[in-house]
């Protein structure tokens, strides 16, 4: 039988990888320059993380969507995601079929 990790497990584990790759990536930041960081804002500010193309930013309930006009990768600021976590699935739904072609 193969083993299967429960809820907490999973958790757990997500937890854990998050902990040890943000560590590693504070790292970094301390180690870049002010003048870099900015300049690496004015490069991907309002990009696709994954392909670099421009992201479509619409406005729904209050929140603010950006998708990616490439790939179809949907981008959300701090906080947004806990925001339509809570959403009812109709609601759900109805932000997603704004983006269905
Ligand atoms: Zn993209």
């Amino acid at each position: 039988m193969v083993w299967k990790p429960s809820e907490k497990e999973e958790e757990y584990f997500a937890r854990m990888e998050f902990e040890r790759k943000k560590k590693l990536e504070e790292e970094k930041h301390r180690k870049l320059k002010e003048e870099d960081k900015k300049r690496l804002k004015e490069l991907h500010y309002m990009r696709c993380a994954k392909c670099g193309m421009e992201l479509i930013e619409i406005d729904y309930k209050g929140v603010k969507v950006d998708k990616c006009s490439e790939c179809e990768g949907i981008w959300l600021d701090a906080g947004e995601f806990e925001v339509i976590s809570k959403f009812e699935k109709t609601s759900l739904d109805k932000l997603f079929s704004v983006f269905k072609k």
